[in-house]
């Protein structure tokens, strides 16, 4: 049955593998054993269900409180043929009527279903006319009191099951924490049940912290070297939004706001016009964001700093859902620390105590030194133990960057202690720095030792180092006056038994070494950007008449895949990333028309492709076996190393397989790929009917070492070839 499941993943999605687990989920599922799969967002659990729903005979009824959701599902799912429909409030009443009457012809396998929707009698009586076979709970955090997002509905979809005993039951959610997984099987009474826990890694995420210090030219900065990309920019409050919207949009960026405050209206037409690729930027409060699906959201900026790590890491899971690779840009600065401690205190009890742990949580994720996937990945329980990410603002700036500050914070310490640390960065600084500022002069600060020993940096040096010296905890702020108190690691440092090292400048929002690919994604890294903004304006058409998002069509992955192999014609437009038949069916036309004209007025040729995808339809071969056949077909044996992406030597291994099989191969390839002479080629056969051709070192002997062993591998090959016929 899993084989089924594969075909229709590749036939029907385009997709060439499963993800990790879903093919173990799948199976399970259609074993008709109840389970609960946890994954992040963007981890692919929708095909968990979506798949197994094309297999059984019965409907597939899915449960989900995102009713904004149910519309771009279903409409992702005509296009990829799967016949699906959805009943919930935001239906007319004709819709609702028309769709309960598709659902009785026969036209879906799969009903996406409000919880409030479910539970109407009308609803549970109509499912008494169908076998159900599959019973799923999306976001089915919501059962928990313990999740984020506790709905009393979702608790009486324990009692509504029972209306579907042989149905098999599946939780989806993308919360970690082991209560919430615990309350979702013990409330569903999950029997037989499995887990799945995907890795909550996610490895496209760029991550990166920087000091928030003049928020919005740091974020034009990021924003000049990303033109067209779509983003989402999250703001504490509401004012913050407005404000960051109209200094955006003064600077002439592409953006609309988001937040509580605005009328439903705006909210719905916002969010629509950045599904719909109309504009790039969303600046939000964290009301944004549940309802949307949009896979190529490229960046996340926390203008200011999250509550909590569990927030940040949702948040920023938004982006990047495709697969490629989305930059998380967090500003963080100690006002908005102390902005959030100032509401926490506000709280009470156990309550408080909570808000805390969660503050100082995300706080030792922003200040942590070293790879920020360790803190990270430790809160949801998992040990990460990759040296070197190559993710993350850290581990792009290797340990080997840091530069040895010891002096200059000598310096900066001894002038906080002779002040009786009783002042703030910008004094200290201006005192190393032997200003006449009345606030030094007054203060009598010009007779002390330090004034004036630190000319050597600008005053913006000595703030930064002084952040520096926050974050590796050398120095507290005192909560109320802002004033630097020495730690006892300062007078470590101060004494000269500790050194500081560090980064100073982390106010850049861009730096040199995010603009080499990091992936080792060659289509990412390599595509052709004309062809694509090409084919990306095609689907932009397309999706405006059909009043669907582009993302809809094909996504980002799709688009470049096209604009790196460049496809000539249907069959290898069916192995592309994501095009499956129907797709294929609607829009193969238009687009291979844009890519056929590209390549002859660019005068350039399809790359082809090793199609997994291919193989299926001749009953999963091996590699060797594609490579045998292409290679009687006429290819020569350094096509086939170009097209398999592997070196000559490969290829000649391959053919030797091929022909350990029992498979005939045509010799004469092999020959035209020798570069000796007919003399010297006969004088090769000679050795090897003398001495066997399956062993070459005593071939290599009997020619005296003339002929080197790529050569006689060749030569091996076609005498073997030629004996065999
Ligand atoms: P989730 O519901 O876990 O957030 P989705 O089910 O929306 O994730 O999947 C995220 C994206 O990955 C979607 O665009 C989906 O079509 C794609 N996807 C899922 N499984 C695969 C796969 N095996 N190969 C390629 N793409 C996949
Ligand atoms: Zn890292």
């Amino acid at each position: 049955m899993i084989d089924k499941a594969r075909e229709i993943l590749r036939q029907t999605f385009g997709y060439e593998e499963f993800r990790p687990l879903q093919a173990d989920i799948i199976q399970n599922v259609l074993q008709k054993r109840d389970s609960l799969v946890i994954m992040p967002t963007g981890g692919g659990k929708s095909i968990c269900y979506q798949i197994p729903s094309m297999i059984f005979d019965g409907l597939t009824v899915v449960i989900s409180p995102l009713i904004s959701l149910m519309k771009d599902q279903v409409e992702q799912l005509e296009e990829f043929g799967v016949p699906a429909l959805y009943l919930n409030s935001s239906l007319t009443p004709e819709q609702y009527q028309q769709n309960i009457a598709k659902l009785r012809r026969g036209e879906a396998k799969l009903l996406y279903l409000a919880p409030e929707t479910l539970m109407m009698d009308s609803t549970r009586r109509l499912l008494t006319e169908f076998t159900v076979d599959c019973f799923t709970i999306d976001e089915a955090h919501c059962i928990s009191e313990w999740g984020h997002d506790f709905r009393p509905d979702y608790r009486q979809l324990a009692e509504v099951r029972k209306d579907f005993p042989n149905a098999v039951c599946l939780a989806l959610t993308a919360t970690a924490t082991p209560r919430v997984r615990d309350d979702i099987q013990q409330i569903l009474e999950m029997k037989d049940s499995a887990r799945f826990v995907a890795s909550f890694d996610r490895k496209n995420l760029l991550l990166k912290v920087v000091d928030k210090d003049n928020p919005l030219d740091q974020i034009l900065d990021f924003l000049y070297t990303r033109p067209d990309q779509s983003g989402i920019i999250y703001c504490f409050s509401r004012r913050q939004v407005d404000e960051l919207y109209a200094d955006l949009k003064a600077n002439d960026r592409s953006v609309r706001p988001y937040h509580a405050g605005l009328s439903e209206m705006a909210r719905s037409r916002n969010q629509e016009a950045f599904i719909r690729d109309d504009v790039d930027i969303i600046v939000a409060t964290i009301a944004f964001g549940m309802g949307i699906n949009k896979p190529d959201v490229r960046f996340v900026i926390h203008h200011d700093m999250p509550q909590n790590i569990e927030s940040y890491y949702q948040q920023i899971g938004r982006a990047g859902r495709d697969g490629i690779q989305a930059d998380c840009l967090l500003l963080y600065s100690y006002s908005d620390k102390q902005k959030i401690q100032y509401f926490i205190n506000q709280k009470e009890g156990q309550e408080k105590e909570v808000a805390k742990k969660h503050l100082y949580s995300i706080i030792d994720f922003m200040e942590y030194d070293g790879c920020r996937r360790i803190p990270l990945m430790e809160y949801f329980g998992e040990e990460y133990e990759k040296e070197n990410c190559g993710m993350c603002d850290y581990c792009l700036k290797q340990m080997g960057d840091k530069q040895d500050f010891t002096e200059q914070a000598q310096k900066f310490l001894s002038c906080i202690a002779r002040t009786d640390q009783r002042y703030g960065a910008y004094h200290i600084a201006d005192v190393l720095r032997g200003s006449k500022a009345k606030k030094v002069l007054e203060s009598g600060h010009d007779q002390l030792s330090t004034y004036g020993i630190g000319m050597e940096w600008s005053k913006n040096q000595w703030i930064q180092l002084s952040r520096m010296l926050v974050r590796k905890g050398h120095l507290k702020k005192d909560p109320e006056h802002g004033s630097l108190l020495l730690t006892d690691e300062a007078k470590a440092v101060l004494k000269g038994n500790e050194q500081v090292r560090g980064i100073l400048d982390r106010t850049q929002t861009t730096s040199p070494e995010e603009a080499m690919p990091r992936t080792d994604n060659e289509v990412e890294n390599k595509y052709d950007e004309h062809l694509f903004e090409e084919l990306r304006k095609l689907r932009k058409e397309m999706a405006d008449e059909q009043e669907i998002p582009p993302y809809v069509i094909f996504p980002d992955t799709t688009l470049m895949e096209m604009s790196y192999y460049y496809p000539q014609d249907e069959d290898s437009l069916m192995g592309i990333y994501g095009v499956g038949s129907m797709k294929l069916k609607k829009y193969g036309d238009d687009f291979l028309d844009i890519i056929k004209k590209y390549c002859e007025e660019n005068n350039v040729e399809e790359r082809s492709k090793v199609l997994r995808k291919k193989v299926k339809k001749t009953q999963s071969k091996q590699k060797y076996e594609l490579v045998g056949e292409e290679y009687n077909e006429g290819k020569s044996i350094e096509h086939l190393a170009e097209q398999f992406g592997v070196k000559e030597v490969t290829i000649l291994s391959n053919l030797k397989k091929f022909i350990d099989d029992g498979h005939k191969i045509d010799p004469s390839g092999l020959l035209a790929a020798s570069s000796l002479s007919e003399r010297k080629i006969d004088e090769v056969n000679e050795a090897m009917e003398k001495v066997g051709p399956e062993i070459l070192k005593p071939v290599y002997e009997e020619l005296n070492k003339s002929v080197d062993y790529n050569e006689l591998r060749i030569l091996q090959l076609a005498h073997i070839a030629r004996n065999r016929d």
